[in-house]
This record gives structure tokens, sequence and C-alpha cells, in this order.
């Protein structure tokens, strides 16, 4: 197993610019990102208009703004942000092993590119996310979309059936899953209590699969369980 995975910490202005406008107009599993990136950005308030054209150009010259203003605390900050992960990525390795039966990272070039934005979306293709460059708990958001690519390809060896089932119930199960396995006392150690709730429309699917991963915690049975009882409410 490939130990030390490598994964790169990068600032890139055109894709914060490419998810600011993206996820303006979003809305998912009871989060609404336009007033997650009001708050953060009050003067994109101008961005709240009708005129889609208008808006995309607004978001992106504020991007652009952004990044010319504050490019030494972002470049710096990029730095900090690599060194606190190196500081616990071989402990986080070690640690995710047993949960997923020793199941291999897939290949591919690993990176984090910094965001303005609190979103931190992931990439599954290229194997790329976001990492709100402010946030307090940078090693949290890492783990979280890391674990995202591992959980992808463990589903994709074990469950070959699983591409037939609806895409938004595998992606409720991939955050609900992070959410259970980063709330477990050896990755709370390493990486900090969750400050972020999560996706609230995703709570009633924690709380039925909670007891199912209390008793086994491993993600072969996880998966085995959520997709039978998704099978049996007729879902496939
Ligand atoms: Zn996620």
């Amino acid at each position: 197993m490939n130990k030390s995975l490598i994964i790169k910490i990068l600032l890139n202005k055109n894709l914060d610019q490419q998810i600011g406008i993206a996820f303006f107009n979003h809305q998912k599993a009871g989060v609404n990102w336009r007033e997650k990136i009001l708050s953060i950005h009050p003067d994109l308030k101008i961005a709240v208009i009708k005129d889609s054209k208008k808006q995309k150009k607004l978001i992106e010259n504020y991007v652009e703004k952004y990044y010319q203003y504050n490019l030494k605390k972002l470049r710096k900050t990029n730095k900090e942000i690599e060194q606190q992960w190196k500081k616990i990525e071989s402990d986080f390795f070690e640690l995710v092993k047993k949960y997923f039966n020793n199941h291999p990272w897939p290949k591919g070039e690993y990176k984090g590119y910094l965001s303005i934005f609190n979103i931190n979306p992931r990439f599954l293709h290229n194997k790329t996310f976001q990492i709100y460059y402010q946030s307090r708990s940078t090693n949290k958001i890492i783990a979280h979309e890391l674990l995202h690519f591992l959980f992808y390809d463990f589903l994709k060896n074990n469950f070959s059936f699983s591409n037939l089932f609806d895409k938004n119930y595998i992606w409720s199960l991939s955050e609900v899953f992070n959410d259970l396995i980063l709330s477990e006392s050896n990755f709370i150690d390493l990486l900090g209590k969750s400050s972020s709730q999560g996706y609230p429309r995703l709570i009633p699917l924690k709380e039925k699969l909670t007891d199912r991963w209390n008793q086994s915690k491993n993600i072969k049975k996880f998966l085995t369980h959520s997709l039978k009882i998704y099978k049996h409410k007729g879902g496939v």
C-alpha cells in the first residue's frame, strides 16, 4: 500500500471563480450555499441579481480582486495548511486502514486547492478538492475530502452493482459515512471535533445508520447494510 500519498496544496483562482459562480445559485440537502457565501463575503450582495451574465461577471471580478489584495496572505496560509497536514498525514493513513479493510488509495495526483469560500467541494474524477483557507480545521477538511475518494473507490471495487443506485443516495451515504467515521474518538484525537453540523437533511439517514456503524465500524458492513435497506425500500 502506498503509505505516503502525496497531497499537494495549491492556489487556484480560476477554480474559485467557477465555484463561486456555480454555488451562488445552488442548494443541496438543506444547505443554502448563497447564504454561506454572503456570510463571509457580504460585498457579494451586489451579485444578488436576476441577470446571470452580469452576476457571473461580478463574482469573477470580486474573486479576482480578492486574490489581488490578499495574495500574500493566501500564499502564507497555503504553506501553513500544507505543513499542518504533513504533521498528521501518516497517522491519518494508518488509522483509515482498519476501517477500510486495507483498501489501497486510488491512484492519482491528489491536489487540494485553497478557496475563499467555505464550500469545500471534491472532484472525484481527478482527485482534487477545495479547502476553505480561513477554516480553523483544515486538516479535518482535507481528511473529509480524501475519505470521499477512498469511499467511492471501495464502493466501485466491492459493490459493482452500486452504479445502479440513485447517485444522490450514494452521495448521502458518503456524507453520512464521513460524519460517522470522523466522530470516532481516534479521529477526533487527531483532527479535532466537528464544528459544522453537516447537511441538515441527512440527519434522519445518519440516525438510521448509526447503530449499524457502531456495531461494525467497518465500511464493508456499513455499505452492505445501507444498500440493502435501500433495495428494500424499492429504490433499485
Ligand atoms: Zn463531503
